[in-house]
């Protein structure tokens, strides 16, 4: 393996004016969308105008000058339809920009659309939308993760220099890792939630995606920070990353249970490999144990349902999006708009989040699940004192076909047991690509999952970028990538 850690980090990207790529870049995202689905709308008009708006400010001032985004469809934006993907929510336009939105466009970013994704968050695989699925481009029969599946696609496609997503149990992290990106939740409440459409509350995070940690990192730093707006946003200022740092020295803890049953033994020995690259550049890396993860899923479930099924009762056809009259009574109205209008997944989660909270069983769910949800959060809390980080695979398996698993929700909900650990506890996560993987005629890339602390994002990012100036792995790009006809 090769070492590229010499090199200054150069962020090519950053040295473009924005209104001199902008053309190219929509003209790229506009031929390459038909096949990949990754973008719901792309904003031409609306970039354009802030571009030029841009240019005006002193480039200085704007830290993000030059890159071009996307915005996942459950971050309001003003002005444009901001549907989170639901029929509920057909033809809503945000009356405001979500505060990571703002921040991005404020520090000279210009957002080229808004992408796709499973509806409201739920699903791991994007193919819970209203708006079709979005495809994998490593191979476009295979699912490109969910729920950000378009912000994870446009990245890896090279559509855009990063995305906007938002991770609940797992949506930015999964995403990122079957399309061979980074892709970064931060600490809850890092990066306010203000102008996200609301999953479950105690778990939503914005995050990031980007090929390079990097540039993640820079990002970060422009959206991180305290929003009144936001009662649990971190009450600290934004978030200035780490001198860069190697590998030496690091102490890595590896959790056993993230390599058991269901991890596809391709990618167990994927993230093997790249521990003992990890090992080569000097880290000390040893097993240890999370023994309550195996109840990470089904505590994920019953909580996050739970906070769905109270943050969507607030769609009835009287205050947002569509309408569906019914029987022409208020009652039926109601149950129209919602039966017609959240799609089958969104709807088993309302059941089973009523369910959990129901009076005859809410002590034995939901609050069960509270306890477990602490148990797990002490499972970390007593290996970080022993490790600086906790490694381990961020997807049990490679990128599946699309249609696997819509049969099957208990097969879908399998795809984030190694991510919702860390969203339970609200710990700072990354996944970097780590390899590939051959199947069939497909490459297909693997990711390794990065866990700090609590409030720890900046060592979390600083060891994924140490990873990628030692590696090569974020460098590979798949079949369908804009640099293929680009200038
Ligand atoms: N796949 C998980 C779910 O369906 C996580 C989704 C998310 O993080 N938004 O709930």
């Amino acid at each position: 393996m090769s070492r590229s850690g010499a090199e200054p980090f150069a962020d090519r990207a950053l040295e473009r004016a924005p209104e001199r790529t902008l053309e190219q870049a929509l003209a790229r995202v506009a031929e390459f969308n038909g096949r990949l689905g990754a973008f719901a709308s792309i904003e031409a008009q609306r970039a354009r105008a802030i571009a030029a708006a841009q240019a005006e400010v002193e480039a200085s001032a704007q830290p993000l000058r030059g890159l071009s985004f996307a915005v996942k469809a459950n971050l309001c934006w003003r002005g444009v339809e901001t549907n989170a993907a639901s029929a509920v929510l057909a033809g809503y336009r945000a009356p405001y920009s979500a505060t990571a939105v703002e921040r991005a466009l404020a520090s000279g970013a210009t957002p080229l659309g808004v992408t796709n994704m499973d509806e409201f968050g739920f699903g791991s695989s994007g193919e819970n939308s209203a708006l079709g699925p979005t495809r994998n481009p490593w191979d476009l029969s295979r699912s490109p993760g969910g729920s950000s599946s378009g912000a994870a696609a446009a990245v890896a496609a090279g559509l855009v220099d990063f995305a906007l997503g938002s991770d609940t149990g797992g949506s930015v992290r999964q995403p990122a890792a079957l399309c061979g990106v980074s892709g970064f939740k931060p600490s809850y409440g890092r990066i306010p939630r203000w102008g996200l459409i609301a999953f479950a509350s105690s778990l939503d995070c914005v995050g990031i995606l980007a090929r390079e940690v990097e540039r993640i990192e820079r990002v970060l730093a422009a959206l991180s920070g305290e929003d009144p707006r936001d009662g649990t946003s971190l009450a600290e200022p934004p978030l200035t990353p780490l001198a860069p740092r190697s590998l030496r020295g690091l102490r890595i803890g590896v959790p056993r249970e993230h390599f058991e049953a269901g991890v596809d033994p391709r990618v167990a020995q994927c993230v093997r490999a790249a521990l003992a690259h990890c090992e080569r550049e000097g880290a000390l890396v040893r097993e240890l144990e999370l023994p309550h993860t195996r109840y990470a899923s089904p505590c994920y479930y019953v909580v996050a349902s739970a906070e769905a099924s109270s943050n969507l009762a607030r769609y009835d056809g009287v205050r947002y999006g569509a309408r569906v009259e019914g029987d022409g009574t208020l009652q039926g109205m109601i149950e129209a708009t919602r039966s017609r209008g959240l799609g089958p997944e969104a709807r088993r989660r309302v059941a089973l989040g009523s369910f959990v909270l129901s009076s005859g069983y809410y002590e034995a769910w939901y609050v069960h699940a509270l306890k477990v949800r602490r148990a797990i959060a002490r499972d970390f809390e007593r290996a970080f004192e022993s490790v600086d980080v906790l490694v381990g695979p961020t997807s049990p398996t490679l990128a599946f076909e699309l249609g696997a698993r819509t049969e099957d929700p208990l097969a879908m909900y399998a795809a984030d047991v190694l991510t919702t650990p860390a969203s339970l506890a609200g710990l700072p996560a990354l996944s970097t690509p780590c390899g590939l993987v051959r199947e069939g005629s497909a490459d297909l890339p693997v990711g390794m999952q990065w866990i700090g602390p609590a409030g720890a994002d900046a060592l979390v990012l600083a060891c994924g970028a140490a990873w990628q100036r030692a590696s090569e792995h974020h460098r590979a790009l798949p079949p369908l990538h804009a640099s293929a006809s680009a200038s």
